[in-house]
């Protein structure tokens, strides 16, 4: 027996599914989903359902006040018999994190791990097993009380979909500096996984597409000097052969991936700085030749090289290097994800059954 109900329709969504051949990152949806309420100050008992539209009234806090977080996570099954995660607690720290800057109920260890397993086990039999491919997961938390009164919801729902993808594949990015518009500021939302901080990149993000480029580039809200990071991928510069990552001030997401790299990375011998960047110091690295590469990293396209730096006016900076530190770490981290080499760090964790 399990300790969450399953509605009546979940197998046959589950034998109905076809995973298509081409998965892309997102348009594919796995046939179920998971949510749980809170009421009354308590989690209510959680449902594993056919994947469709949900019931939410439109004065809900979610909608009118932007009152939701949520997570990024994949679930591997590459020539292994069960799905197994990776760092999976991260995520769950991560959104009870994320949870308690915006005020919400959290999500105990317990309610998360039911979420994720109830949909990643349910989806074994159809998860794609090719290197590269996995079962992307979405689990989220919001405030679903109508009403315009400033104070947080007091109900809330948790709920994890899931997505067959392929590895996120940006090519070699070409990333314009956003130097006018802020994403996050310390003190604000930046440190949570928060929806309002991609609502505050999204101009940005579209103005850079529409120049023929793909990502903005984000700088520190105050002085707009210093690298932060791109819409939801930390960043990564490649100095005199070392590392070096904007430190972790408030106002940048903690990347689980960006985290992993850095500890890889030094098991490999490379030397790590976490510290403030400033971009004028990157621009001249570039000139100069002190700075080879750049790279971004995040759960869905792991480490994405970068070719580019573009001003809105159109001045570039390229890179001479594009995806030699970033293959190297992008395929150790991957190996160790899809369980093809040794996990010395215990960062995969395999699904109980269920
Ligand atoms: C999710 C996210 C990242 C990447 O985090 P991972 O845990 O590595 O997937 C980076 N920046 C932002 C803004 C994000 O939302």
């Amino acid at each position: 027996m399990s300790d969450y109900d399953i509605d009546p329709g979940v197998p046959e969504a589950i034998e109905r599914f076809e995973l298509p051949e081409t998965l892309g990152f997102g348009p594919v949806e796995a046939p179920v989903m998971f949510e749980a309420e809170w009421r009354d100050g308590r989690w209510e008992r959680g449902r594993l359902l056919p994947y469709g539209p949900i019931e939410l009234l439109p004065g809900a806090r979610a909608l009118q006040y932007g009152e939701l977080v949520f997570e990024g996570m994949k679930a591997y099954r590459v020539g292994q018999s069960r799905p197994n995660f990776f760092r999976p607690d991260a995520n769950c720290r991560r959104l009870q994190r994320s949870a308690s800057r915006m005020s919400m109920a959290a999500v105990p260890e317990a309610l998360f791990f039911q979420g994720i397993s109830a949909v990643a086990n349910a989806c074994s039999s159809i998860m794609p097993t090719q290197s590269g491919r996995s079962l992307y997961l979405r689990p989220f938390l919001f405030g679903t009380e109508s009403g315009y009164m400033l104070r947080n919801s007091r109900t809330f729902r948790f709920m994890v979909i899931g997505n067959p993808v392929e590895t996120y594949a940006s090519g070699s990015m070409q990333v314009v500096i956003e130097r006018a518009e802020v994403r996050a500021t310390v003190g604000g939302l930046g440190e949570a996984k928060a929806s309002a901080n991609y609502a505050a990149s999204l101009r940005a993000s579209n103005a850079a597409v529409a120049q023929g480029r793909t990502v903005a580039l984000w700088l520190d809200g105050s002085e707009h000097r210093y690298l932060q990071e791109l819409s939801g991928m930390n960043i990564i510069v490649v100095l005199d052969g070392e590392l070096h990552t904007p430190e972790l001030d408030g106002a940048i997401l903690a990347g689980i991936t960006r985290d992993s790299l850095l500890v890889l990375a030094r098991s490999l011998g490379l030397k790590v700085h976490e510290r403030r960047i400033s971009l004028d110091e990157v621009l001249e690295g570039i000139e100069s030749g002190r700075c080879a590469e750049m790279f971004a990293c995040g759960t869905a396209a792991i480490v994405a090289p970068i070719a580019v730096l573009a001003e809105v006016d159109g001045r570039e900076y390229q890179l001479r290097q594009t995806d030699v530190v970033a293959k190297h770490l992008r395929e150790a981290l991957l190996a160790i994800q899809e369980r093809r080499a040794p996990d010395p760090f215990g960062w995969t964790r395999e699904l109980a059954p269920g």
